[in-house]
């Protein structure tokens, strides 16, 4: 994941980024392809996909994500807490060491720490900078005369900052107190829903461990497999005892798990007290089920993904708007014929350049576009203004509807209506 994070910005497909949310030019690279405010449809489809692909996948897993794909628990587990206990040592030492004196050593490690966390700070603000200009952007950013690029490099000085606070200092409290699915995922979770669970019918009643005694003389004293430790809770990052049951602030990351079954090893019993599995799975000892809510979010998901490949296939290559030229009124020639300016603007989304030709239809008259003939270039927004000119007997009306073919090569490729004004009938 780190690699395809930071190795992302660097991946082009057809000369364009895999990924690049670019909210200067209002457009965004997904997989090469390149997508405009006008396809604000698929847009729109694309985030309920992601919402019903989030609620899917939550109602049966809980929360996966956070534990293991999130970048932020990515950046904080494999790497920023890594460096911290290469540094400081383990989460023990770690904490003597800030119940220490301020000696030389100590402010060593502690500068070691930070100026390190800063410069990955840095890189990885410069990482969200590429995903957002593009690669090339920030290289002249990096490389140009400072003085012309004074946004963008409080951009970076900002988003360095930024990661420096939450790497730093916020850590997992972002996920408790600003990530909203953190939020919201309680409300898509049930009793059929896998998440990392203590098995109290287990571990209850807790007890701590005496060398004195074995396991069966424990049980029979109502004693269960928890001996009361507080591993699990020392090694939890949001800090919660998952003892008490399923938490917000759990973000699935299984370190109690792991300290838990290295005690149960250690005292010879067997692993799982901590797993993963389902409130049904510790009461009933049932299997992961597919629920009707799970079978529900699933028709939805199909659904929407079927509306949003139909759109992808069927996205036109030119987006075109013509609309009338503000204030303008009508004019009247020599010739009797009745002329409307036109503002024209066209969006190529294609990776080639584009000549196109407008024609006036099903109806008699003329269409110009002042300046001459259009050459769109490739992934480019351009604008023109047309004159239509129709002769006064062929208007049905004060404001006759009107349609525009739009051609390139001789194919048709879109067809728009508009409004001919002319004088009242
Ligand atoms: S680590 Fe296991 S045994 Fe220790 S307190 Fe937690 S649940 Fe109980
Ligand atoms: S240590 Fe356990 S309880 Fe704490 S966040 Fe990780 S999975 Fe959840």
């Amino acid at each position: 994941m780190l690699v395809v994070m930071f190795g992302g910005p660097f991946v082009k497909i057809q000369g364009n980024p895999l990924l690049m949310l670019d909210v200067v030019e209002r457009k965004v690279s997904v997989l090469g392809v390149i997508f405009w405010p006008q396809d604000n449809l698929i847009f729109a489809l694309g985030f309920l996909l992601f919402l019903t692909g989030i609620a899917v996948f939550t109602a049966a897993f809980g929360r996966l994500w956070c534990g293991w794909t999130c970048p932020q628990t990515v950046m904080m587990e494999m790497v920023f807490r890594k460096i911290e206990y290469f540094i400081e040592g383990d989460s023990t030492a770690q904490r003597q060491l800030a119940r220490d004196p301020w000696t030389a050593e100590k402010i060593r490690k502690k500068a070691l720490k930070h100026f390190i966390f800063l410069g990955l700070s840095f890189i990885i603000g410069n990482t969200l900078l590429a995903y957002i200009i593009g690669i090339d952007a920030l290289k002249g950013i990096i490389t140009d005369n400072p003085r012309h690029h004074l946004v963008g490099l409080a951009f970076m000085g900002i988003f360095t900052l930024v990661f420096y606070g939450i790497f730093a200092r916020f850590r997992e409290q972002a996920c408790t107190f600003i990530c909203p699915y953190g939020r919201f995922q309680s409300t898509l979770l049930d009793e059929n829903t896998i998440v990392v669970a203590y098995d109290y019918k287990r571990g209850e009643k807790r007890q701590r461990f005496r060398r004195s005694e074995n396991f069966r003389q424990r049980s029979e004293g109502g004693a269960g497999d928890c001996i009361d430790c507080f591993k699990c809770v020392t090694v939890c990052p949001t800090g919660i005892d998952i003892r008490n049951g399923t938490q917000m602030e759990c973000v699935n990351c299984t370190a109690c798990i792991d300290a838990c079954d290295d005690v149960m090893t250690r005292i010879g019993r067997p692993r799982g007290l901590i797993r993963f599995a389902s409130l049904n799975g510790i009461e009933k000892g049932e299997r992961l089920r597919v629920t009707p809510r799970i079978i529900g979010y699933c028709v939805i998901l199909a659904l929407l993904g079927i509306a949003l490949l139909t759109l992808l296939l069927t996205r036109s290559e030119v987006d075109t708007t013509l609309l009338r030229a503000p204030g303008a009124l009508f004019e009247q020639t020599a010739e009797g014929k009745i002329s409307n300016l036109y503002l024209l603007k066209l969006t190529n989304k294609t990776h080639y350049e584009k000549p196109v030709e407008l024609k006036l239809e099903d109806i008699e008259g003329s269409l110009t576009i002042l300046g001459g003939q259009l050459t769109l270039p490739a992934e480019k927004q351009t604008s023109a203004s047309v004159l239509i000119e129709i002769p006064a007997d062929k208007l049905s009306s004060s404001a006759t509807p009107v349609v525009v073919g739009v051609y390139s090569s001789g194919k048709k490729i879109e067809r728009i209506k508009t409004t001919f004004i002319g004088p009242r009938k």
